[in-house]
């Protein structure tokens, strides 16, 4: 017995050695012992332990006691993935699995997962093996509580290897190529878990980040705020792990565990420790509820610290296909950052100075999306992902406006007016996110005005080109892309004000360039493959529907501009059919929309009817 718990003390002070290179990682924080008998949820407590089970635990238990170490009943699930053949084939596919519920065994020790029809396989070494605890004892020693917590092989032993027990379900999957001649089996599995006494907060609060909150929010209020201090200093290992895929739900239910943790780093008083706890979230997370604490912590630990924690909430270094694919800041931002940026103020000067930077790293990354979303193509994919940020924009400038951050509302609206005319599609769709909703004076404090006299500049100037010649079949491929030979002789038939179609005999790769250059620049020019002779014939034809429209339509301007296509699309997604008629958007004069929805009149090159 007392060879049982030096044995322990060893285990939680011997670190891990890792599988590559580099230092060993820190000593275990558990110890998972697994029984050989299976028990259901009800039945597994210490004195109903059956066999070798009762006398081993026994030993645990008192050993566990002697190193320091507090043990819990649990129940585990144990997958080991085989290498194996089926015994009466050498060689084949063959894929099986049963599974019987957790209900339908009881307490005796034949357990019913086997059948008649069992295979018998040839089982090599072993690939993997995962085990996850699935029940365990609660705080208060009794009732056993569902958990979810995968625990490392470092931290595992057992007297019986799972091998040598009956799995409660096993598959097989056949060579598939990459993988395959592989066994699985699964097996429940009792355990007692054993742990340093000053680690079972630590370890209960890695399964459940909410219950850890809220012990040592009592803790703290009940007077022992050291004590808190310590039990969250505990945490620092895994918070971040433990919390990252629930702080990812945006809104709600993340939100109210924000909450929680913006009281309890309020009350352990220690800025390395308040931001340890609130690194993990992400500022999809903030909303009005944690206005007043959040200002109060930065209140408290200044500038820097807040700077520092809003930089990690707005994904820090990581790229932003790691960070909720991108989309969830532009979203936040349109739904709540003018709020925000509202009420922030309203708490004092570090609210002003928090405001101010939330606004300032919404704009970096809705700046940078603005930019990557110019350089799209083709065009029609361009503007949607512009009409898209239209909302965010017009949020960041009227949070500029509510804090009277007026060098970043003149940033911003500065930069919009650089970009090229296809901008334009951008800024109708951010008056139009608010021209319902804010008066004019708003308007001019955000630079909305500003923004709606670019726009209508942009537009006059389209209209004021020349009109299209019944006779001139001239197109602009735009600049850009490639300038090899085929792009060369595609834009001598393009620019032609007299060739209307072109047939061209062209080999396989030569005909997919054109058709891809097309398709991407979604030129008004069918190109169908004429599957005859060799090499085929790519005839190219120049629509007369898009570029001659009969009524109404503007038509493809000679300039190629996205108007006179009439393509530019709104915020709701409506066509920008013609220009100088009854506008319905205050903002955006002599400018008309039709109902069109987008993909009812559709994409110039559907009309194609082959590609190769
Ligand atoms: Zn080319």
């Amino acid at each position: 017995m007392a060879e049982l718990a030096s044995l322990l003390c060893e285990h939680f002070s011997t670190p891990v050695p890792r599988y590559y290179s580099g230092p060993p990682v820190d000593p275990p924080s558990r110890l998972v012992y697994l029984l050989d008998h299976e028990y259901t949820p009800r039945a597994l407590t210490w004195s109903r332990l059956k066999g070798d089970d009762a006398r081993r635990v026994s030993l645990m238990r008192d050993a566990a006691d002697k190193a320091g170490c507090a043990a819990i009943l649990a129940l585990a699930d144990v997958q080991e993935t085989h290498g194996a053949y089926p015994a009466d084939e050498v060689y084949g596919y063959r894929r099986r699995g049963w599974h019987d519920d957790y209900d339908q065994y009881d307490d005796d020790d034949d357990c019913s997962a086997t059948s008649d029809d069992e295979r018998e396989y040839e089982i090599q070494d072993l690939i993997n093996s995962e085990i996850t605890l699935t029940h365990w004892t609660g705080p208060d020693g009794t009732r056993l509580e569902e958990t979810s917590l995968s625990v490392h092989e470092a931290e595992v032993s057992a007297s019986t290897p799972s091998g040598d027990l009956k799995p409660y379900s096993q598959q097989y999957e056949g060579y598939m190529g990459n993988w395959g001649n592989t066994l699985d089996r699964w097996y429940h599995r009792a355990a007692v878990v054993i742990w340093p006494r000053e680690q079972a907060f630590a370890n209960r609060a890695e399964t459940s980040p909410a219950w850890a909150l809220d012990e040592l929010a009592a803790t703290a209020s009940s007077g022992d705020v050291p004590g808190a201090r310590a039990a969250a200093a505990t945490l620092a290992p895994f918070w971040n792990a433990a919390l990252r895929d629930q702080a990812a739900q945006a809104g709600g239910k993340a939100a109210g565990l924000l909450s929680k943790a913006l009281r309890v780093a309020d009350t352990v008083a220690d800025a390395p420790a308040a931001a340890m706890l609130l690194r993990p979230f992400r500022v999809g997370n903030l909303t009005y509820a944690q206005v007043k604490p959040f200002a109060k912590l930065a209140g408290r630990h200044g500038q820097q610290w807040t700077a520092e924690l809003l930089r990690t909430w707005f994904g820090g270094d990581q790229p932003t296909w790691a960070y909720g694919g991108g989309r969830e800041i532009p979203q936040w931002t349109a739904d709540w950052l003018p709020g925000l940026c509202e009420r922030l103020p309203a708490t004092g000067s570090t609210g002003t100075a928090a405001a101010q930077r939330l606004l300032d790293l919404a704009w970096e990354w809705i700046g940078k999306d603005i930019r990557s979303a110019l350089a799209l193509s083709p065009p029609s994919y361009r503007d949607r992902q512009l009409s898209d940020l239209g909302k965010p924009l017009a949020a960041v400038l009227m949070a500029a406006a509510s804090i009277g951050g007026a060098s970043t509302r003149d940033a911003v609206t500065a930069y919009v007016r650089q970009q090229d005319d296809a901008a334009t599609v951008l800024e109708m769709s951010a008056l139009r996110a608010t021209a319902k909703t804010r008066t004019d004076d708003a308007h001019g404090e955000a630079g909305l005005d500003v923004l709606a006299g670019d726009c209508a500049a942009r537009l006059r100037a389209r209209l004021a080109r020349p009109k299209r010649d019944a006779g001139d079949w001239s197109i602009e491929l735009p600049a850009g892309g490639c300038a090899c030979g085929l792009c060369g002789t595609l834009r001598t038939f393009l620019t032609d004000r007299n060739r209307r179609a072109f047939e061209w005999p062209l080999a396989k790769v030569g005909r997919q360039h054109v058709h891809s250059r097309i398709d991407s620049a979604e030129l008004p020019v069918t190109h169908v493959t004429r599957r005859q002779g060799r090499p085929y014939v790519l005839v190219l034809e120049k629509t007369d529907w898009a570029l001659h429209p009969r009524a109404g339509g503007a038509g493809y301007g000679r300039n190629g501009s996205d108007v006179a296509r009439g393509r530019v699309e709104d915020g709701a997604g409506n066509r920008l059919r013609s220009l100088g008629s009854s506008a319905d958007c205050p903002q955006v004069p002599a400018a008309a929309f039709c109902s069109h929805r987008p993909g009812a009149v559709g994409c110039f090159v559907e009309q194609r009817q082959s590609i190769d």
